[in-house]
């Protein structure tokens, strides 16, 4: 169900923990775990890079998740394009074909089905030709069946859901946990509020959320580890990081995403996001490592959009 507002178009935000969410990758509601304070503690995010904000692009010379350097090596972009075609947001020379097939098989899988909504509603590029035609959207009728329809991207109205996860299990020094487990879901009012009449005509009482689906939790955690990595290779050079665990995770070899990825409360971005940023991120080091903290966030401008942090 869609809030009543008289905005336009509408950003609002709602958390919730409803039976929508009856995939195993939601689990019920859990207080985080209390953070140990022995270990390694989040550091205050202060480097802060929006995409309009960047300037200089870098080349590497070798693939960043491999390490190979005798290949054919492609660019790799830190902001995915889809979300936005920024000068200097770039990794020259950085991505071997092999491991260029295997992110990219993951983010289309984001890009496509996942995002598809608000980057159609925003009119995000497209590396497809043709514009945004329609969205698909699981829609309850008055009679109570649902279904899936395709929805003219200038009609949608729905809520949009990102998942916020517990804490990285390596604040808590515990390297045995595997997939990150989900407290509860963001959800966000997205489109223009004067298409309800579009849903009415049609008998549609309402849209229902969203969200990943449950078998693509693992993508939507790469997709972001694999942002937090590039960032890192960015700010900190890729010698330092290149030994990061993240990688073998990032290419599917490792599947202990909760160690290193994960949502902390206490660290938020220091500034203000940019106007009309899609996304943003900041690289911050670790107290007592040499790992590196790097938040990101989708689409700051939606108040209350989940920080996800992975450490690198
Ligand atoms: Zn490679």
């Amino acid at each position: 169900m869609l809030p009543e507002t008289g905005q336009s178009s509408a950003y609002g935000a709602s958390k919730e923990n409803n039976s929508l969410l009856s995939c195993p990758l939601f689990a019920p509601k859990r207080k985080p775990n209390n953070i140990n304070q022995e270990c390694v503690e989040p550091r205050v995010l202060n480097c802060i890079a929006t995409i309009r904000g960047m300037s200089t692009a870098q080349s590497i010379g070798a693939c960043i998740y491999c390490d190979k350097t005798d290949v054919n090596l492609t660019d790799e972009h830190i902001t995915p394009y889809a979300f936005g075609n920024v000068t200097g947001d770039i990794l020259h020379d950085a991505s071997c074909t092999s491991c260029a097939a295997i992110t990219s098989s993951f983010e289309l899988t984001m890009l496509r089905e996942n995002f598809l909504p608000i980057r159609s509603v925003l009119q995000m590029p497209s590396r497809s030709k043709k514009a945004y035609g329609s969205v698909k959207q699981t829609v309850q009728y008055k009679d109570g069946t649902t279904k899936e329809i395709d929805v003219p991207h200038d009609k949608y109205l729905g809520q949009f859901g990102l998942p916020i996860f517990q804490p990285p299990s390596y604040f808590n020094a515990d390297f045995t946990k595997r997939l990150p487990v989900i407290d509860e879901l963001q959800t966000f009012n997205i489109g223009n509020v004067a298409n309800r009449k579009w849903y009415e005509d049609q008998g549609i009482e309402q849209q229902l959320v969203h969200h990943i689906k449950s078998n693509k939790g693992q993508a939507y955690v790469r997709f972001i580890m694999k942002i937090a990595y590039c960032a890192a290779v960015k700010f900190e050079g890729y010698e330092v990081v290149k030994d990061s665990p993240v990688r073998n995770l990032i290419l599917g070899d490792d599947d202990h995403f909760a160690v290193y990825f994960g949502n902390l409360e206490d660290n938020q971005f220091t500034e203000p996001p940019q106007n009309n940023s899609v996304m943003r991120y900041a690289v911050a080091s670790l107290d007592n490592s040499n790992k590196k903290l790097v938040a990101v966030q989708f689409f700051p401008f939606m108040e209350e959009s989940p920080i996800y942090h992975t450490v690198v």
